[in-house]
């Protein structure tokens, strides 16, 4: 009887019942009927890997209750199994020594890339390129599937103001507009149009919800904020990507206003599953059901399955929680069992929809798998990706870009030659020390380039998992490198932080240059003044020496594999700089949070002898603001017209004309004040963009159309209400600078 049911399984998901042709709902109810209760948890209970299962049977210990979990149909995922091999193996081992041969979903982080890794995620945003970003996620799954991977946990769509919190290397910002933008697009690039396709992988915004808001950006922190924030800055990003069918969706370690959001019941049954209508499912964070116990939230970990699994966690990432109590609970009535079928059927869903049932083995093809992984065509996206994350922060004197015949240049820094911190953090996928290096991208342009480390920066050994150690006291190597900048015509110095100085677990209280790289800086611009500094980090920094005394600056994030390539076309002008900042940079670390669209509080001017908000030690205003970002060329703006003669679709239209001497793109963008509201609404908010291309001389009509969708928000009892009164507009290069006018909407 056993061996018949894998086979009516197998059946089931390849054909008709009754000569109809079977829908994914109806192939689900029908496996849900033959599930015993304890198969049913299993499917909502995922391991952690990193064993290896075709060894002998682990003896004792976890590893061997995983085995024998597996072997029970008892765990429904696992994360961080890679390679066709390997999970062909434990694949093979579920499918046919487990009652029901219910497939795995193999789940793992393939957050900017696998093999070939593309810029970070804050990088990528800075392109405001949605086919770009649509793109190297496609590349990302496109190596995932090939080593047997069907589920990424990405994209984090946590918006964040506060670039203390070292995860705002892994989102899109602090805006929420192009946060949802960019969520839609990322779901789409790893999704692709059709799940069932090998080369596609499921995809899960995370982390559910207000991670991004931990308490002065200190990782697995409290969140505690309003409604308002809730509802129309973090929520939104979430929601875009549900409304573009992505299949999971991750909660979070974090409280939120008291609540623990594993727990929260309003946000992911009520929110989530109800009011969006999200049909995939929720997997908790790593061990967050586990962590409701240290939260004083539940109990023990009997009473925090029992929570979990009631606020609508479907599936239980590596707290054992679920496989260890959930049985119980339903037995003792303290979970419904219409609660565990409805998460069962949510995974087995997805299961279906990825084409596991057709072909467990799928995604284990060891030829795409040869073939895929570095494969030339990523290369090619990486790099584009990357050349469109690079911004411009300065270029006074037009000093970039450099002549390729430019004589004597000093290349001064340690990340100049370095080939594993450009890859940033979260590509655990990835091979170390395998991006192109400044040094090596430059020197392929020109030959007149001589190199000095200069001080050493950061300890060599540093990882994923470990703070990065700073040297803040041995000057060796400062004389070399001051002296090979007096003797060279033009100095390139990268400065910035070690790859893993940001990530999960990286909060960082100083946001300036680490180390000695300031005093090094300071010592080189002290005897050439022909100075190109290019950034390397993973948040934004706090650069006020810098942006007042260095010439040119270029903001180069993390760019993964084809960093040095990529910044030496920019340097050497075959790419002309194109990004704008997804997010302020502060000019000290005390106006954080510090964000372009705040309210105005009721003193927003100067007056006189009259108390006002601000910091009697610093300005109000940021270094550089959200948006901004130069090129090689220069946009002016005219002609700013309304049309409002329909309501329902208001015309904002404006001329940018090219007025350098380079052809180059800019991100045109609109921003709106909805002025008076029955909820005070921000001074500013980014409701359009729209990246064009010109030629010198040239100009382009740019037209926005609004809808209520862009004029509305959400009031504190989560209703989207739009509101007869004046709208502001701005439209311009960055969040401060561009044409202003009205509209009324009646
Ligand atoms: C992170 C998640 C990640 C998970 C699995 C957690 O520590 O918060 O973002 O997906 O680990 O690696």
């Amino acid at each position: 009887r056993f061996l018949l049911i894998p086979l009516f399984v197998f059946l089931l998901s390849n054909s008709t019942i009754m000569g109809q042709n079977t829908t994914i709902d109806q192939k689900v109810d029908s496996l849900l009927s033959l599930m015993t209760l304890e198969e049913k948890v299993g499917q909502m209970n995922q391991y952690n890997g990193f064993w290896d299962v075709t060894g002998p049977v682990p003896e004792e210990g976890n590893a061997a209750t995983k085995y024998e979990h597996l072997k029970k149909g008892w765990v429904g995922s696992m994360l961080n199994v890679t390679g066709t091999e390997e999970v062909r193996k434990l694949q093979k081992l579920v499918v046919e020594e487990s009652r029901l041969g219910i497939p795995i979903i193999f789940g793992f982080d393939v957050i900017h890339g696998y093999k070939t890794v593309a810029p970070i995620p804050l990088a990528e945003a800075a392109s405001w390129d949605l086919e770009a970003i649509a793109n190297s996620a496609k590349i990302a799954a496109d190596e995932a599937s090939a080593v047997g991977l069907n589920w990424t946990f990405a994209p984090m769509v946590d918006i964040s103001r506060d670039a203390r919190w070292g995860r705002v290397m892994e989102g899109a910002g602090e805006d929420t507009y192009l946060g949802s933008q960019i969520a839609k697009a990322r779901v789409k690039g790893f999704q692709g149009d059709d799940l069932s396709q090998p080369n596609t992988i499921a995809a899960c915004a995370k982390h559910f919800a207000a991670y991004g808001f931990v308490e002065a950006g200190r990782d697995y922190n409290t969140a505690d904020i309003g409604t308002s924030t809730l509802y129309n800055a973090v929520l939104p990003p979430f929601e875009a990507a549900v409304n573009a069918d992505v299949k999971t969706v991750m909660n979070g370690f974090n409280l939120l206003n008291g609540i623990p959001v594993t727990a929260d019941k309003n946000l992911q049954r009520n929110i989530l599953k109800d009011k969006w209508g999200f049909d995939g499912f929720v997997i908790s964070d790593w061990g967050s059901i586990g962590e409701l116990v240290p939260h004083g939230y539940a109990e023990d970990l009997n009473h925090a399955a029992e929570l979990a699994a009631n606020a609508g966690s479907d599936m239980d990432m590596e707290s054992t929680a679920y496989i260890t109590h959930l049985v119980n609970n339903v037995k003792e009535g303290k979970v419904s069992e219409e609660y565990i079928d409805d998460a069962v059927k949510r995974i087995l869903k997805v299961k279906y929809e990825l084409g596991l049932f057709d072909d467990p083995y799928k995604y284990c093809n060891e030829e795409r798998e040869k073939e895929r992984l570095y494969h030339e065509d990523h290369q090619k996206g990486v790099l584009d990706m990357a050349k469109k994350s690079i911004v411009l922060l300065k270029n006074e004197g037009n000093l970039l870009p450099i002549n390729k015949n430019q004589k004597k240049i000093a290349v001064i820094g340690e990340l100049a030659n370095d080939n594993n911190s450009p890859l940033g953090s979260w590509r655990i996928g990835s091979d170390d020390n395998t991006a192109v290096t400044v040094l090596e991208g430059l020197k392929k342009y020109n030959s007149n380039i001589t190199y000095s480390k200069g001080p050493k920066v950061f300890n060599s050994d540093a990882n994923f998992l470990m703070d990065v150690e700073v040297n803040e006291t041995d000057t060796n190597g400062m004389q070399e490198a001051v002296a090979l900048a007096k003797e060279s015509d033009l100095v390139v110095i990268v400065l910035g932080e070690h790859g893993f100085q940001s990530g999960e677990g990286r909060s960082r209280t100083q946001l300036g240059l680490p180390g000695l790289q300031l005093q090094l800086l300071k010592k080189v611009h002290e005897v050439n003044k022909n100075v190109i500094l290019i950034l390397m980090n993973g948040r934004p920094l706090t650069l006020p020496w810098e942006a007042e005394n260095i010439p040119a600056i270029l903001e180069t994030w993390q760019l993964g594999t084809q960093t040095g390539n990529a910044i030496a076309e920019v340097v050497f002008g075959d790419y002309n700089p194109s990004g704008k900042l997804p997010m302020t940079f502060p000019r000290s670390v005390g106006q954080v949070p510090l964000y372009y669209n705040h309210y105005s509080t009721g003193r927003p001017n100067y007056q006189p002898n009259v108390f006002w908000s601000h910091y009697s030690d610093e300005k109000n205003t940021p270094l550089y603001p959200f948006g901004y970002g130069l090129s090689y060329t220069d946009f002016s703006y005219s002609n700013l017209e309304i049309d409002s003669s329909d309501q329902e679709n208001i015309k904002v239209s404006v001329t940018v004309t090219n007025t350098g001497k380079f052809e180059g793109e800019e991100v045109v963008q609109l921003y709106l004040h909805d002025k008076v509201a029955s909820v005070t609404r921000p001074v500013k908010e980014l409701k359009g963009f729209q990246k064009i291309s010109l030629a010198p001389n040239n100009s382009k009509k740019v037209t926005f159309t609004l809808t209520d969708k862009e004029l509305g928000f959400y009031n504190n009892n989560y209703e989207f209400v739009v509101e007869p009164g004046e709208f502001g507009v701005m439209v311009g290069t960055n969040s401060q600078e561009g044409l202003e006018n009205s509209f009324v909407k009646k």
